[in-house]
């Protein structure tokens, strides 16, 4: 079996020298973690972009088991911002300089909304000069639709896989019709034929998840050709069928590590791409978002929902930040970035460079 130093040095990507990397430990997985960092400098350089990230609505038409805001859950209080909401958080966003918003909601795919993502969308490319770019992270959608909101102007769209093992993915959602892989993966493969930058990713630690599981989903990534990749730990919330751990559950402190090594070794296997460093590392973690961008990571998604709402958009327990208002997160990240000696880069987009060398080419 090669080893950790000759898996790195060669690129030998395959599943079962991958499952080692995930199992690295100590020297070897600290090894890791600076490579990755070392390589992301060299291919992109010191800077994070910041994207924020307003959550839309809770309202969805989903029931994956494992989501706080799943359509069975009654006890979570429903909420849409208004329209004067949303676009008061994209002027702000401009304001302190942010390169981008994400804009993410609970999964509606009727016609009313439709029509307002895409009126939202091109207000908020007039108010901004066009200089915001915007991502949608709005579920799976109709070709048609995902072709109205790019005609409007965003050119990102976020849909994780959740897990690239059909198998897994149905253990993790219900069986029906409007919850099947193959229904997922359609999406994600027309969001790329539209000419969106596409995201995608997975949780880590669900119920029933192997490392081969996860070692697969880092060559899915890679085979897709993927864009951007958010991915962060599983962790339970309290009024979903997946509320307690399960016997075998690893701890929240093991998935936060595998979360910071599966972000590693994909910048080991696409130094170019965009990757995020998700806010559910720093809910395990006060500074885990730091440690995954001097793990690999160089976007951050600062929420910027306003503070009244974000308690009902909790996908799961101990979501962080949901007691602040927007004001507070510039430079409480401001001042945590530099820990992790890096440069915010305001004003720009930070496009995922993987994207723009397949469009040239
Ligand atoms: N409706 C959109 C956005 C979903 S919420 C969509 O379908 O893409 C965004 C992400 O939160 C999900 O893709 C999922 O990976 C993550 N998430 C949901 N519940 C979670 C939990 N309990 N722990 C960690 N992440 C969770």
């Amino acid at each position: 079996m090669p080893t950790i130093d000759e898996i790195l040095e060669h690129k030998l990507f395959s599943i079962d020298n991958l499952v080692t990397l995930l199992k690295a430990e100590g020297a070897d997985g600290l090894l890791l973690l600076q490579k990755a960092g070392e390589l992301k400098l060299q291919a992109v350089g010191n800077k994070v972009y910041f994207r924020g990230l307003i959550e839309l609505s809770n309202v969805c038409e989903k029931d994956c088991l494992y989501c706080g805001i799943r359509k069975s859950n009654n006890e979570v209080k429903r909420y849409n911002l208004t329209d004067e909401e949303v676009l008061d958080a994209a002027r702000f966003a401009y304001r302190e300089g942010y390169g981008s918003i994400v804009i993410q909601s609970g999964e509606v795919t009727n016609e009313t909304f439709v029509a307002r993502i895409e009126q939202l969308t091109t207000e908020i490319k007039q108010l901004s000069d066009n200089k915001l770019g915007i991502t949608l992270s709005l579920g799976e959608q109709s070709e048609e639709v995902y072709c109205r909101w790019f005609a409007a102007g965003a050119h990102r769209y976020l849909l994780r896989i959740e897990s690239s093992n059909p198998e897994l993915y149905r253990k993790l959602h219900p069986t029906d019709d409007h919850h099947t892989y193959e229904q997922r993966l359609m999406a994600l493969t027309l969001l790329k034929k539209i000419g969106y930058q596409t995201g995608t990713g997975v949780m880590i630690g669900t119920p029933f998840q192997t490392l081969e599981d996860l070692a697969s989903d880092l060559q899915f990534f890679k085979d897709f050709d993927i864009d951007m990749v958010g991915m962060g730990p599983f962790i339970e919330h309290d009024d979903t069928p997946f509320n307690t751990p399960q016997a075998d559950a690893l701890p929240l402190s093991a998935r936060f590590n595998l979360s910071l090594k599966m972000v590693a070794i994909l910048r080991l296997m696409m130094p170019d791409i965009n990757i995020a460093a998700t806010t559910a590392l720093q809910s395990i973690d006060p500074l885990g978002r730091e440690k995954a961008v001097k793990a690999g990571a160089n976007i951050i998604m600062p929420n910027i929902t306003p503070g009244s709402y974000r308690n009902n958009y909790r996908l799961y327990n101990n979501k962080p930040c949901t007691d602040e208002e927007p004001e507070q997160c510039t430079g409480c990240l401001d001042a945590r970035l530099t820990l992790a000696d890096s440069e915010i880069g305001y004003g720009e987009w930070g496009d995922s460079q993987h994207f723009k060398k397949k469009d040239k080419g």
